[in-house]
């Protein structure tokens, strides 16, 4: 815990869904929000903390919805990765309109839209300050960003993935539909497999628990979550080895 005006990690990967940015749409990127988060990134950045952005692109196109409709799996993924660049794109410039510099960093090589990704380059640029933005999930089809975020994590020696999601926390049950749910403080990775709870997507959660990284989770509906949860007094589930 902190005294509550930094961040208790050195490194962390921050997960946004594209979900994320579409703010009450339906589709696509909605400026208000996308500049409330980018404020939200700036000032986190503020914190002596480094942070890398794994971003999704579930607001545009998800791998599955394309198989579903006759797209073969891995070139649906393909698009889905595609879409996962758009977001990277929008977010860079809106973190730099807040005046902290950011990267995008693609796992799809498109060099004449941003730089590729390798380890080498996301640690140059967080030591520089800058907030890295991870797009292109893993570059391989058949994951999901949430995979790309713990591989993010996990190579570049992130202190926690902090993964931003519609509701504050991991609870016993769905909150919408179980108004008797109630939310965890804290949880091990071993626990919320054996009570069978849906931190993140499978794949990616035994690779945080087999890594032994804390898993943040909290809601990015308000301003301010991510410095809040940086700072240890924001509401969120810690999943901890
Ligand atoms: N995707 C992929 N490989 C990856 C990450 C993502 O093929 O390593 C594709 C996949 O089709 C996925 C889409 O990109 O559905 C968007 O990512 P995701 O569903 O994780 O986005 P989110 O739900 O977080 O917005």
């Amino acid at each position: 815990m902190t005294d509550g005006r930094k961040s208790e990690w050195k490194r962390v990967v921050v997960k946004l869904s594209g979900e994320a940015l579409m703010g009450g749409g339906q589709h696509g990127l909605d400026a208000p929000t996308l500049e409330r988060i980018a404020r939200d990134l700036a000032s986190a950045a503020e914190l002596d903390v480094e942070i890398a952005v794994v971003v999704g692109g579930g607001n545009f196109f998800r791998g599955i919805q394309g198989a579903d409709k006759g797209i073969e799996r891995a070139r649906a993924d393909s698009i889905g990765m595609l879409a996962t660049v758009m977001n990277g794109l929008a977010l860079e410039q809106a973190i730099e309109m807040q005046g902290r510099p950011a990267r995008a960093l693609s796992s799809v090589p498109m060099p004449s839209l941003c730089e590729s990704y390798s380890r080498r380059a996301a640690l140059h640029h967080l030591h520089k300050g800058r907030v890295v933005i991870s797009a292109g999930g893993t570059g391989n089809p058949f994951f999901t960003t949430d995979t790309g975020a713990v591989l993010r994590a996990a190579e570049l020696s992130a202190d926690a993935v902090l993964k931003a999601t519609q509701v504050d926390g991991v609870y016993t049950a769905d909150p919408k539909r179980d108004p008797s749910a109630t939310r965890y403080d804290v949880l091990t990775h071993d626990e919320a497999i054996a009570k069978n709870l849906a931190v993140m997507d499978t794949a990616a959660f035994a690779l945080a628990r087999e890594n032994r990284i804390p898993v943040v989770v909290f809601s990015i509906q308000q301003g301010g979550a991510i410095t809040a949860t940086l700072r240890g007094v924001g509401r969120a589930t810690r999943v901890v080895p």
